[in-house]
């Protein structure tokens, strides 16, 4: 090494250690209330935050804050297990993404990054895109803002193979960075839902992504495709939405769990339908197959909520047209299917984490945990609709949304 080299790599230490230096100081928020993603509710609380982490949670005490968030509640920042963060309405206004460049779908992909962390969603999970890869580690340096981002990259459908080739898919997959396996273990809901891939195809990619420390996801919507996730010993069953008493009570006994997806993402299709229709399974049949979900996802869920020991976990399939507005997923639980509020967002946080094997780090203000916290513009335990009005968002210390306050005094 060169003489210049070595006052180089000095130089280059001193800046780290400085960097490192300005993230221990404190920085506190004091608001009316926080959730702490378990069920409790603590009353004027003050959060403590350096280097990245939750340092204290107190209750009752007079501080002058770094952010005085009077009147709002604070909760652990909200988690969506299953998005669709490429999908987007391109050029010509729809789906289809026709004579896009992959430089304009990165943007666009980007620009669900941005929108959904606005939103108070810290971190999401995509299932998924190759894009995701580049997207997530853009992300995880630290400029472009986004949720903390998981995703498994490519599927595994009926088409996979052979048991033996899928396992040699889920190495493949792992080793091009997946964070899960998604398998499409039934049909779509447009076409009806039924069980694609065999029992034994199933076990297979759940069994060696087990062996090898990655968690599933199986999009199954009929009974028997149902059980052949629990069977085949995966980790989550998405969708779900022919769910019986029967299946919801085996995942229970099973501690599988369900993540089904009630109320954003059949209703964005029908919302957007001209700008669907004509895409693949987006025709007449489709459709009506989604308008007839509606109500019978509803009936499923309801059953779902009479199931002790289910462990509902929330995600909404975002795809395009519903970035950005994941909590109506919440919002819809609580109001129209009667689900209580602090469950309902206990499911958006602590079990959410906790699914994604996530649960030490973040879902849960606590001391120790990673500083992602928002805060909303009332009482969500009282009014469920108060997260459409996300007015606060930090991941892992950083601020990135504060729009109705300014800092009382600039972070020391
Ligand atoms: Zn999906």
């Amino acid at each position: 090494m060169t003489a210049f080299r070595i006052l180089l790599a000095l130089a280059a230490f001193a800046l780290s250690t400085s960097d490192a230096g300005a993230q221990t100081e404190r920085i506190t928020l004091h608001a009316a209330s926080a959730f702490d993603g378990k069920g409790r509710s603590i009353p004027d609380v003050t959060i403590v935050v350096a280097n990245g982490k939750i340092a204290d949670v107190r209750s009752g005490e007079a501080v002058t804050p770094t952010y005085d968030l009077r009147g709002l509640t604070i909760l652990p920042g909200l988690i969506d297990t299953h998005v669709h963060l490429d999908t987007h309405f391109g050029k010509d206004g729809t789906a289809s993404n026709r004579g896009e460049t992959p430089a304009q779908a990165m943007l666009y992909e980007a620009e669900n990054a941005y929108i959904t962390l606005m939103a108070g969603f810290t971190t999401v999970q995509s299932i998924g895109s190759p894009s995701d890869v580049e997207a997530r580690a853009a992300i995880a340096r630290g400029v472009m803002p986004g949720p903390r981002l998981l995703t498994s990259i490519r599927p595994v459908n009926e088409n996979s193979g052979t048991p033996d080739q899928i396992r040699a898919f889920v190495r493949q997959v792992k080793a091009d960075g997946a964070d899960l396996v998604k398998l499409f273990a039934s049909k779509s809901s447009r076409e009806g839902g039924t069980q694609t891939m065999t029992d034994e195809q199933v076990a297979a990619a759940c069994g060696e992504a087990r062996r090898l420390g990655l968690r599933t996801w199986v999009h199954a919507h009929s009974p028997s495709s149902i059980r052949a996730a629990v069977n085949g010993g995966c980790t989550v069953v998405t969708h779900g939405s022919q769910a019986t008493p029967a299946e919801l009570q085996l995942m229970a006994s099973r501690g599988v769990y369900f993540e089904p997806n009630i109320g954003l993402v059949s209703q964005n299709y029908l919302e957007n339908r001209s700008r669907y229709f004509g895409i693949g399974n987006f025709d007449e049949q489709g459709f009506a197959f989604t308008e007839k979900g509606i109500p019978m996802k509803l009936e499923m869920f309801k059953n779902a909520l009479k199931v002790s020991g289910l462990k509902l976990l929330m995600g909404t399939d975002a795809g395009a047209g519903a970035h950005g507005r994941s909590a109506e997923e919440i919002i819809y639980r609580v109001q129209i299917a009667g689900q209580r509020a602090a469950d309902a967002l206990a499911g958006a946080t602590s079990l959410n984490a906790q699914a994604i094997e996530l649960g030490t780090r973040i879902g849960t203000i606590a001391a120790g945990m990673d500083a992602d916290l928002i805060a909303v513009d009332g009482d969500p335990l009282k009014d469920i609709t108060v997260l459409r009005r996300v007015r606060f968002v930090m991941k892992g210390g950083k601020v990135y949304r504060n729009n109705l306050f300014t800092p009382v005094s600039a972070p020391r």
